[in-house]
């Protein structure tokens, strides 16, 4: 997808995925970033298949209440697995399109996947990074800011593990725990604060 500025010493470090065009610059807007495993689908270890999809009580309606406030929403996600060798990005890329036919289905969209690949001790040479987009690293969170036309002020990430509050930290954003039940019951006071 054509950029008009894109940000390329993240691209060429960062991978994602852009489900909708970003609008123009002057049309900024407030963004929820949702880390992937433990928070949108429960964690089973390394998930590159639909059929290792669960999503977490609540987690479509809450992206679908994410779309209506008119705040991005966002995916920003640690995929280890594919420098372990154990799938591979274009797995990646094609369950975050699945993901998103998922969301279709009750009205809701992400607007843009990033991922890390990278591990510092991969087995694949390729991948073997200790790279700054690997959460708790800001590389994803800074990519998004960069891409997209996002309030600054405005950005919350919702994880549920430290590494992710330590990513929201380092990139200068709110960062909000998710603990486990329904996720909207953690979702909708964070809409509420960047809509106030
Ligand atoms: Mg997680």
């Amino acid at each position: 997808m054509p950029r008009k500025n894109p940000s390329e010493a993240l691209r060429a470090i960062c991978y994602g995925q852009d489900m909708t065009e970003p609008p123009a610059p002057s049309a900024r807007r407030g963004a929820v970033i949702f880390d992937r495993d433990g928070v949108l689908n429960h964690e089973v270890g390394f998930a590159h298949r639909p059929d290792q999809i669960t999503w977490i009580p609540g987690a479509l309606s809450a992206v679908k209440a994410v779309n209506d406030a008119g705040l991005f929403a966002f995916v920003a996600t640690n995929q280890s697995g594919v420098a372990r060798g154990l799938y591979t990005e274009a797995d990646v890329v094609t369950l975050h399109a699945w993901m998103n036919g998922q969301l279709a289905e009750v009205g809701a969209h992400i607007d843009a996947f990033v991922y890390s690949p990278y591990h510092p001790e991969a087995p694949l040479d390729a991948y073997r990074r200790d790279s700054d987009c690997r959460k708790p690293g800001p590389g994803l969170i800074r990519r998004l800011l960069a891409d997209w036309p996002v309030d600054p002020g405005r950005v919350c990430l919702i994880g549920d593990r430290e590494t992710d509050m330590a990513a929201a930290r380092a990139a200068g954003i709110e960062g909000v725990l998710f603990t486990g039940g329904d996720l909207g019951e953690t979702v909708a006071p964070v809409i509420a604060r960047l809509t106030a």
